[in-house]
């Protein structure tokens, strides 16, 4: 029959069913842009969005609006280059040799042959740029441009790691470098500017690269100690120094989702929103709030692991939400990974998919038995299942109600023994009740399930030697 059409129409014919096939086929398979807004100490009270009352949080509260607020969000470690490994890895970050927060003259940091989630989505087409603070290794073998990040531009450690720093021994750090790709392009940068700058190379790389798949990675080096907020956002808050520098994060974010919405990209970006760790409380009124929660950075109560996040991707993730899903920085990875289409790194990992979470899925359900807040070096402190967390005995630090100190200045923290100890984090978010006398046969499940945790990431504490733990990378 198509045979009597004059062959110029079977030509057209075929072209058109050719044009829908690729059409058809293209659609799904455009992979989504992954927008990852890392803050530095940043605490869970701090944004309008999670009801604070003093700082003004704009952008963030419309994000937030637009998407949806995780309430029992977590990070593996309350400190810098623990939680960062764990972020970009999947991985705990003792199970990749990275404990705490790794100084400029360590010749250590995240192991070259471990696959960060830039690395995951390059072979999807992904480009891929970090944009401030990286802290998982400063010598040029370690920097993120060999981690699977085409750009960089930032520092390679915390902002109070510099010369100047009063609570730091004299001498105690070189100068602080700002690096642009594997370059130090600023001996000392005026970190008053840092914020705006980091901004307008994020905004940068989304005009640059808007027309195929990205990854932009924007670590924030603030609310970290020492604060500087820019001339346009200083004195302008509510909240002293500490609230102009959120208020300017905010409007950095603000910049960032403009750009996606000038490239009309917004509906193919996944946003997240969150924090490394909770607010450096020592620091008292250069310190965040952790809000409802007991403690802060450097601890394993709810105020040093669990941070505010917020994601968004209209049509996928339901807007206007709040899930109280407990969910773990660990989970990024390998959930992008399958947005992405990109299989997962060969080695082991920690981290699952929890899409159908992050969808507001009808019944679903976190996929991990427990997670296990590791600190110090490699000491098992606490592990959290469904509603309940136990501690195992250790020393943590604490103000013990006294104030924080002033203008930049740290107050000294005393050490809380802290027994085997057991909450309900529904009922007491707190943690000021400890019930272990009460439930005998959960300490035994949590117990059960922190063995799992030894044997596979090892126990300093108990010099238990994991049989899944990897070396860090180390430069001569
Ligand atoms: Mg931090």
């Amino acid at each position: 029959m198509i045979s009597r059409f004059p062959t110029c129409w079977r030509r057209l014919l075929s072209l058109l069913l050719m044009w829908t096939v690729v059409e058809t086929s293209a659609a799904p398979s455009r992979p989504p842009n992954v927008v990852l807004i890392y803050c530095d100490d940043l605490g869970w009270g701090d944004l309008g969005c999670f009801g604070n009352r003093r700082i003004r949080t704009p952008h963030i509260d419309r994000l937030a609006r637009q998407g949806t607020r995780f309430t029992s969000f977590y990070v593996a470690q309350a400190v810098c280059s623990a939680s960062r490994a764990a972020l970009l890895t999947g991985c705990y970050a003792n199970r990749l040799g990275i404990h705490g927060a790794l100084g400029p003259k360590q010749k250590i940091g995240l192991h070259p042959d471990e696959m960060t989630l830039a690395e995951v989505l390059k072979p999807r087409g992904y480009v891929t740029a970090i944009v401030g603070k990286w802290h998982l290794g400063r010598p040029v073998e370690l920097l993120p441009t060999r981690q699977g990040f085409d750009e960089y531009f930032g520092l390679p450690y915390s902002n109070d790691m510099w010369p100047e720093n009063p609570n730091a021994a004299k001498n105690a750090y070189p100068p602080l470098p700002l690096i642009n790709g594997e370059r130090v392009v600023e001996e000392m940068p005026d970190p008053s500017q840092l914020t705006r700058r980091y901004t307008e190379h994020a905004v940068s790389f989304i005009d640059r690269n808007a027309s195929r798949p990205f990854f932009l990675y924007l670590a924030h080096s603030m609310p970290h100690v020492p604060l500087f907020a820019g001339a346009r956002f200083a004195g302008r808050s509510r909240q002293g120094l500490y609230g102009d520098v959120i208020e300017e994060i905010d409007a950095s974010v603000g910049e960032v989702l403009l750009a996606l919405k000038r490239h009309r990209v917004e509906d193919d970006t996944l946003v997240i929103f969150t924090s490394d760790n909770g607010p450096w409380l020592s620091y008292g009124h250069h310190a965040g709030s952790a809000g409802p929660f007991r403690e802060g950075k450097g601890t394993s109560f709810e105020g040093g692991i669990r941070v505010p996040c917020v994601m968004r991707w209209p049509g996928h993730i339901p807007k206007g939400r709040t899930n109280d899903t407990p969910l773990m920085t660990i989970d990024v990875l390998p959930t992008v990974a399958r947005l992405a289409g990109a299989p997962l790194p060969a080695k082991p990992i920690d981290g699952l998919d929890v899409w159908p979470v992050l969808r507001g899925e009808r019944g679903a359900t976190n996929p991990h038995p427990a997670y296990f807040i590791y600190y110090n070096q490699g000491d098992l402190l606490a592990v959290r299942s469904g509603d309940w967390k136990l501690f195992f005995p250790h020393t943590s630090q604490t103000l013990a109600g006294r104030p924080g100190g002033t203008n930049g200045m740290a107050a000294r923290y005393q050490q809380l023994p802290v027994g085997t100890e057991l909450y309900h984090l529904r009922r007491d978010p707190g943690e000021t009740r400890n019930v272990i006398n009460a439930h005998p046969e959960v300490v035994a499940r949590l117990t059960a399930l922190a063995e799992t945790a030894r044997s596979e990431l090892g126990d300093r504490r108990l010099q238990r030697v994991g049989a899944g733990v990897r070396e860090p990378g180390r430069v001569e």
